[in-house]
């Protein structure tokens, strides 16, 4: 019967089998344009909440680079903790189905046998299938790992790989509204500001209809309002408090 181990899980309907063998490189992307989304919406509204008290473009440039740094930090802090969350779970998970390979064969050989016969094997093939797959130590946990946990023991992630990528792909997005501010003066800054923005909002916004099978024109459209519409109320927040000098 069930493994009493995998808890909250029913082996008859298999918790995340959908998961395995999705394209990593397809997973990658969409975390990048996730990561660059977010960079670009909270520094375009702290760069302009910040333009919109009127100081020196200077500071304006000092708040853009603090927020990048800080946001690129927190992002691939964050992103290294849940996978590392995950997959010291996901470790634990292997080795406890690992001693009940070894404990409980029979019970293991019976378990796996009805996962296949819920996929629709008859009874006869899904037993010879299941007894295949135990006979083989390592095969035999490859096989419930991906059974019952959806994963594969040899690919749980990197924690440091994925981290690394949410830096750079948050300090990408977040440099973009940030750049203007190296080279042009503090009125003409805070348009081309928001300009790039837009621009960069669109080309997001297109990538995320793709990966999501949406119009791309309305999640291109949902992505500007997302950028515009923070920006416009630090904007207004910024000019309302202002500073003092
Ligand atoms: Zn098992």
């Amino acid at each position: 019967m069930a493994d009493p181990h995998v808890v909250g899980t029913d082996p008859g309907i298999a918790p995340v089998q959908q998961h395995h063998h999705r394209d990593v490189h397809g997973g990658a992307a969409r975390a990048a344009v996730f990561g660059i989304s977010d960079g670009l919406v909270s520094n375009v509204g702290l760069i302009l909440g910040v333009a919109g008290a009127n100081p020196a473009p200077s500071v304006v440039r000092l708040a853009g680079v603090a927020g990048l740094i800080a946001g690129a930090v927190s992002m691939a802090a964050g992103e290294y903790n849940s996978m590392k969350v995950q997959q010291e779970l996901l470790e634990r998970e292997l080795d406890l189905e690992r001693r009940s390979l070894e404990r409980f064969p029979h019970v293991e050989t019976v378990e796996l046998t009805q996962i296949y016969q819920s996929r629709g094997v008859a009874a006869d093939q899904a037993r010879a299938l299941a007894e295949a797959m135990m006979s083989d130590p390592q095969r035999a946990l490859e096989a419930h790992a991906r059974e019952e946990l959806g994963i594969s023991p040899e690919h749980l992630g990197s924690p440091r790989a994925a981290a690394t990528s949410s830096f750079v792909a948050f300090s990408l997005g977040a440099l973009v509204p940030l750049m203007p501010w190296f080279f042009i003066g503090h009125g003409a800054a805070v348009l081309t500001s928001l300009a790039v923005a837009v621009v960069a909002a669109v080309i997001v916004g297109v990538a995320t209809g793709r990966f999501t099978g949406r119009s791309r024109f309305r999640t291109a459209v949902r992505q500007v309002l997302f950028t515009l519409i923070p920006a416009a109320i630090t904007y207004a927040i910024g000019s309302l408090i202002g500073v003092n000098v």
